[in-house]
């Protein structure tokens, strides 16, 4: 079965790190039967595998470094082609610069669907930011976050699999900080880009998760 253009949604998360995009992201796709694509998890993936492509990115993801544009963006546009059936492609953590939102469109004009539809950009204050991501542990097996500010005892595991949870390597503040710096030096003018192509949506990443969810599902359903 092909899908028609207007069946398919595009649609691309932006945010600082620590703004939600992956929880949101799972969220969203569950709700909206997409599939949810995040650069981050298929580097961590392929890290824990120790295999080739995780070899290369290692060291640029723990000093908070982009991995280059040429690894990142084939590993994109290659599981492009491989989506589903479903109803769209919700793009988490890509593109983070200029370059790698010009390759995706280039592709997209290639193909049937033309372009992003609509970039949502989850907006969240730089205090706050810091707070979350020195205090989020995950599920190593499902990757469902958790906030943690060690008040309260000793982390138990995942409640929805029983996964261990841990802390990403890359959440040590020194590496956030780092990580922010190469936010807004790379990825604050992709929201630029998209603001100038009539597709971003500003939606406020504050208050609760189901009512941050409820924001970007209505802003994915209004455009176009
Ligand atoms: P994230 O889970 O999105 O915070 O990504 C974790 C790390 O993976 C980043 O700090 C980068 O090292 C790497 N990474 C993820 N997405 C990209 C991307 N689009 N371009 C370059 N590096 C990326």
């Amino acid at each position: 079965m092909s899908l028609a253009k207007t069946d398919f949604k595009i649609v691309v998360f932006l945010g600082a790190p620590g703004a939600g995009k992956g929880t949101q992201a799972a969220g969203v796709a569950q709700e909206m039967h997409m599939t949810h694509l995040s650069s981050g998890d298929l580097f961590r993936q392929a890290v824990e595998r120790g295999d080739e492509l995780g070899m290369k990115v290692k060291s640029f993801m723990e000093r908070g470094a982009l991995v280059p544009d040429e690894i990142t963006i084939q590993m994109v546009l290659e599981r492009l082609e491989q989506r589903g059936e479903q109803r769209g492609i919700i793009l988490d953590g890509f593109p983070r610069n200029l370059a790698q939102a010009e390759s995706l469109d280039k592709a997209l004009s290639a193909g049937p669907y033309e372009n992003v539809d609509v970039a949502v950009y989850i907006s969240v204050e730089q205090p706050e930011l810091i707070k979350r991501l020195s205090s989020r542990w995950l599920c190593r097996q499902c990757q469902t976050p958790y906030n943690y500010d060690g008040s309260k005892g000793a982390v138990s595991a995942c409640a929805k699999c029983g996964g261990e949870l841990y802390q990403r390597p890359d959440d040590a503040m020194e590496t956030v900080l780092k990580r922010l710096e190469v936010y807004f030096r790379d990825t604050v003018p992709v929201i630029e880009y998209y603001k100038q192509r009539g597709t971003l949506a500003e939606v406020d990443g504050g208050g609760d998760v189901e009512d941050i969810t409820a924001r970007i599902v209505k802003a994915i359903g209004d455009s176009k």
